[in-house]
Formats: C-alpha cells, structure tokens, sequence
C-alpha cells in the first residue's frame, strides 16, 4: 500500500504534549439544510472559545461517509479550526476503510478518531457484524491508519466500561492493546462522576500505559438527556445525581441549572485532577458548551 505524505499542519497529539488541557467540541453530520445551517451557525459561535480541536462523527453502521469527509474537509479549508474526523470499522472492507484514509489526507484531515462503530439501527447494543473484508476491533483500524501515513490517531475509552465488555478487567486490556497498537491519546465516553474517569485513568496507568485520556463531557440541559444518555453510553446514570434532577424535573430551568452546575463542578474537579484536556460534545448547539466555558474562564 502507498505510504501517504500528508501536508503538515497541527496534530491533536503535537497540541497535547504542549501541556495545556486541550478544549475540543464534537459536532454530527445533520440529515436535512436546516441542521447544515444550525451547525455551521454553531461552529462559528464556538469558533470563537478557539478550541484546541474539533471532531466530526460517522453515523452509526458507517452511514454517514461523505457527510462527515465533507464537513471536516471545509472545516479544514474554510475555518481556522483543527478538524478530528472520526472514522468507524463497521461495515467497511478495508479497501473502503483505505480508500476513506486517503479522501482524509486529500482534504488535509490527519486526525482521526478510530472506533470500532457502532451498529446500523440506532440501537448500540444492536447486532455487530463484522464485514467480510473488514476489521473486527478499534486496535485493527489504528494499525491501518498509522501504516497509511502519518496520522495522528484518537481512540475511544469507556470510564464505566464498554457495555459489551463481559468485565472492567477484559475491558482495560483491550483498551491498552489498542494504545499499544499506536493510538495517540484517547477520548472517553460520557460519564457524569469524576471517579469514573480517575477509576479507569488508574487502571490504564497499572497497566504500564501513558496514552493520555481526554474525558468526554456531555452538559444535561434537559431530562431526556439522561435516557439518551444511558443508551449512548450502556452505563447508568448515578442515582443520586438522578435523584438531584428528578427533585427538579417539573422545572426546565432548574434542570438546566443543575445540568451546567454539575458539568461545571466536574470539569472544575478534572482540571485539578490533571486531565490532558475536555472533550464537549455539543449535539450542535453551542448555548450550554459556551456557558461552561464561560464559568470555567475559557
Ligand atoms: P473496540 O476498541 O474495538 O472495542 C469494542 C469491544 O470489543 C470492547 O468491549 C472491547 O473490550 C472488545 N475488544 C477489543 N479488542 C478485542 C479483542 N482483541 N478480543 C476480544 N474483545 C476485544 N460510534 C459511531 O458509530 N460513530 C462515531 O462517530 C462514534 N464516535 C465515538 C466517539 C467517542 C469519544 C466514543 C467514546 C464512542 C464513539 N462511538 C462512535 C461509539 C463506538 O464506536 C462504540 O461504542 C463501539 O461499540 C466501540 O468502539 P471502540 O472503538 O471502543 O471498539
């Protein structure tokens, strides 16, 4: 296979080791013009925090392909910002998976987020089938970047564990296995205690492993972001924190109140704690991100 040269220009893993915590934002391809519109109104209203990178998703079962080559190629082109693209195994020979890689470096894109995928269907539990001609995990995906050129690759860690993950300690190995396999740092799935992000920084340190693990953070604004939230992520939302929203849940404000306050505590609480930096992930809206940056001085 060719070995790409790709034009240089930052990479997440350059902008990490530089030493501050990261600020980073992640947007999805929207289905209709509407959506285009509020995302790229959205971009432009947090362009101005000038985070240290964005990402762009892949629908789930691969569906999104072009959308999410298009984005991140004008935000590349068209932004000052540092586009991430992710990239997923499912449903993709790996001749796609190659040929994806190389659309990437034509457009100037060498971050990538490489992630197992989820499944079609909308249920991330859903069956995994793996392709014929594909990749069967995440560790896979990294290899074939990182041998396609010189790309800087993220990978996805799970505070709680992968729900797929039979056990914490099967679920910290494979993690590794993937750094290993030359994984740049990492962004966690949400999570909405401190300790559930410290739990699984200490066990990948245990382990012998420095990939550094941005958490990823996700503001409640309103009740159904917790459901959401527990079938994006497999994990359960902490009852007392569920407790602290149902108290309020008869009052949209409060529960947005409470959704930033608690994000603002934990972000307080992981920046004293270290973190490589916060990854946001904005549903494209920038009104919470940006109250949250606000109240942290960003
Ligand atoms: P893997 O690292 O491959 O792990 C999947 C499961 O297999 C885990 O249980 C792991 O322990 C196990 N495993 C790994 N290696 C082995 C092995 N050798 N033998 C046996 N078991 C093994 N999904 C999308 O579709 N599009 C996106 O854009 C997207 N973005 C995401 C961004 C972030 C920050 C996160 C945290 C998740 C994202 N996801 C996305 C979801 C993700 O693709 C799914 O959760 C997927 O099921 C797991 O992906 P992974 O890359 O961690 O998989």
């Amino acid at each position: 296979m060719t070995h790409l040269t790709i034009q240089r220009s930052s990479s997440v893993r350059e902008l990490l080791a530089a030493g501050t915590p990261s600020i980073s934002f992640e947007f999805f391809p929207p289905k209709t013009p509407q959506g285009e519109q509020a995302l790229w109104r959205t971009i432009r209203e947090l362009e101005a925090v000038r985070p240290t990178f964005v990402s762009v998703t892949y629908g789930a079962g691969g569906s999104t392909r072009d959308r999410t080559v298009e984005i991140t190629e004008r935000l590349a082109g068209d932004t000052t910002l540092l586009p991430v693209a992710h990239l997923v195994a499912v449903d993709h020979s790996v001749a796609e998976l190659r040929h994806l890689v190389g659309r990437f470096a034509a457009a100037g894109v060498r971050n990538l987020l490489a992630l197992r995928g989820d499944p079609p269907g909308g249920d991330p539990l859903g069956q995994w089938t793996k392709h014929p001609q594909g990749v069967a995990y995440a560790a896979d995906l990294v290899r074939l970047i990182k041998v396609a050129g010189d790309f800087c690759v993220g990978v996805a860690a799970f505070p709680y564990r992968h729900p797929r993950s039979p056990d914490v300690e099967s679920d910290t190995r494979h993690f590794v296995e993937k750094c290993r396999a030359g994984a740049d740092y990492a962004i966690t799935q949400m999570f909405f205690r401190v300790e559930d992000y410290l739990r699984l920084r200490d066990r990948v340190a245990a382990r012998g492993c420095e990939t550094p693990i941005i958490p990823g953070i996700m503001p409640v604004t309103r009740m159904s972001t917790i459901e959401r939230s527990e079938q994006l992520s497999g994990a359960p939302f902490p009852p007392e924190l569920a407790a602290a929203f149902d108290r309020v849940a008869h009052d949209p404000d409060a529960v947005r109140r409470l959704g930033i306050d608690h994000t603002v505590d934990m972000c307080v609480r992981l920046l004293d704690e270290g973190v490589p930096g916060m990854h946001f992930m904005t549903f494209n809206t920038s009104a919470a991100t940006l109250e949250v940056c606000r109240r942290l001085g960003i």
